[in-house]
């Protein structure tokens, strides 16, 4: 097969080649990849990789959707159906798992940084890792939605849930997750600001639901319940300066730096709670497909051919974005295009590359309205899934290999 395989640390180490077929271990299953997405993990396992036990050569990507051509026996896939991965094989033995909380799993090896990833032809992974997808399923959003939805649900509904009536401040609006937690929130009805040095990100921001939006680098007029913040020292005193009495700050990154210094009579005195997420939990990977799968919008800049990887990775580096999704054959890119609910003024020419600004999985396979929750009604989090009176989507009893929508849909689901 082909795959963009990762030779040496640098920008001149990830090449598009020949490599291996993938050998499923038992219970593994085999992926043949349509889509998957650049996230910054990309960049880092390129230029570093220090912390994240892997040997070279290693095949990059940490997300991945397309269809199954190999189903491991009594795993309940069936191959032709389409899925998106989760992408942490996760032991479902340690008293993470056990506890339903797979991104603190002891024994995790996450595609893309401890084992072979998404771009590639075929990726094999636990059965338990695939989700499937309906027919008209598009690819090539579900190839966006694994890592930057699935942190910003955590970040936003996971230990502490964003409750009815709060506020949510983005810091450094722009990158997937940023953009995931502005259309989640915003969704469940928080006020939600927005914060960024570029004037039409700020712009767009607004258009996309924020009700105000501020220079990363100047005043923010506003105090919220919630900060989420991926910058890092740049912004992180105007973070915990911003939060009301009691809030609390979700942390997921730092892209202008490592180390932050922290006021402690500000910590204590205003009692806020300072938070530290990254990636999210089966159950909640469930809860965020089911969200989009009600039409929630998964925002994609670009489709690229995946041997254009190495520069879709230096695009990313240079203008701090991640939303590029690269794919297998023109062919799909087409198909994939042309069936999205959002892709009316887009030409997904063969060959070409072309701008995709919205998108939508499983276009009409829902009732409309019936999982919506309106903006301006308050709803929490836990209700953006309960249809019909169906279990709230933090449920930790997913069934690994179940339909994630029918699952967290119940009673809403037409397929
Ligand atoms: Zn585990």
């Amino acid at each position: 097969m082909k795959a963009a395989v990762l030779e040496r640390r640098g920008v001149d180490g990830v090449i598009w080649r020949d490599f291996p077929d993938p050998v499923p271990a038992e219970g593994e299953s085999v992926l043949r990849v349509t889509a998957s997405s650049v996230n910054r993990v990309d960049l880092y396992m390129r230029d570093s990789g220090s912390g994240i036990t892997h040997t070279l050569p290693q095949v990059m990507g940490v997300e991945a959707a397309g269809e199954i051509v190999e189903a491991a026996p009594g795993s309940g896939l069936e191959p032709g159906t389409k899925a998106i991965l989760f992408s942490e094989a996760y032991c479902g033995r340690c008293r993470y798992c056990l506890a339903g909380d797979q991104p603190l799993c002891e024994n995790v090896k996450i595609m893309g940084e401890h084992r072979h990833g998404g771009f590639a032809d075929y990726i094999a992974m636990p059965s338990s890792c695939f989700f499937p997808l309906p027919n008209d399923a598009d690819l090539v959003a579900a190839g966006a939605l694994m890592t930057g939805h699935l942190t910003a649900w955590r970040m936003l509904f996971g230990k502490r849930a964003l409750r009815p009536g709060e506020s949510v401040l983005i810091v450094g609006i722009g990158g997937g997750v940023s953009a995931a937690a502005l259309a989640l929130a915003v969704r469940a009805g928080a006020t939600v600001y927005a914060t960024s040095r570029d004037e039409a990100k700020r712009a767009r921001a607004v258009a996309a639901g924020a009700a105000g939006a501020f220079d990363s680098g100047g005043d923010w007029p506003v105090t919220v319940d919630v900060v989420v913040e991926s910058v890092g020292p740049a912004t992180w005193d105007r973070s915990v300066r911003a939060l009301r009495p009691g809030g609390r700050l979700v942390v997921c990154g730092g892209t202008s730096g490592q180390t932050v210094e922290l006021s402690l009579p500000r910590l204590f005195f205003k009692q806020i709670e300072i938070i530290g997420s990254t990636m999210g939990s089966y159950p909640e990977f469930a809860a965020v497909t089911g969200v989009v799968a009600a039409g929630l919008s998964v925002a994609v800049d670009e489709v690229f051919d995946r041997a254009d990887y190495p520069a879709a990775l230096d695009r990313l580096a240079a203008a701090g974005r991640r939303l590029a999704v690269l794919t297998n054959s023109p062919t799909e890119r087409a198909e994939s295009g042309l069936r999205s609910a959002g892709l009316r003024s887009c030409r997904l020419r063969a060959g070409a590359r072309e701008a995709v600004r919205s998108s939508r999985i499983w276009r009409g396979s829902f009732p409309s309205g019936a999982l919506a929750p309106r903006r301006g009604n308050r709803l929490g989090a836990a209700s953006v899934c309960d249809g019909a009176g169906a279990t709230p989507p933090l449920s930790s009893s997913a069934t690994p290999g179940s339909p994630a929508a029918s699952y967290y849909c119940k009673g809403s689901v037409r397929q």
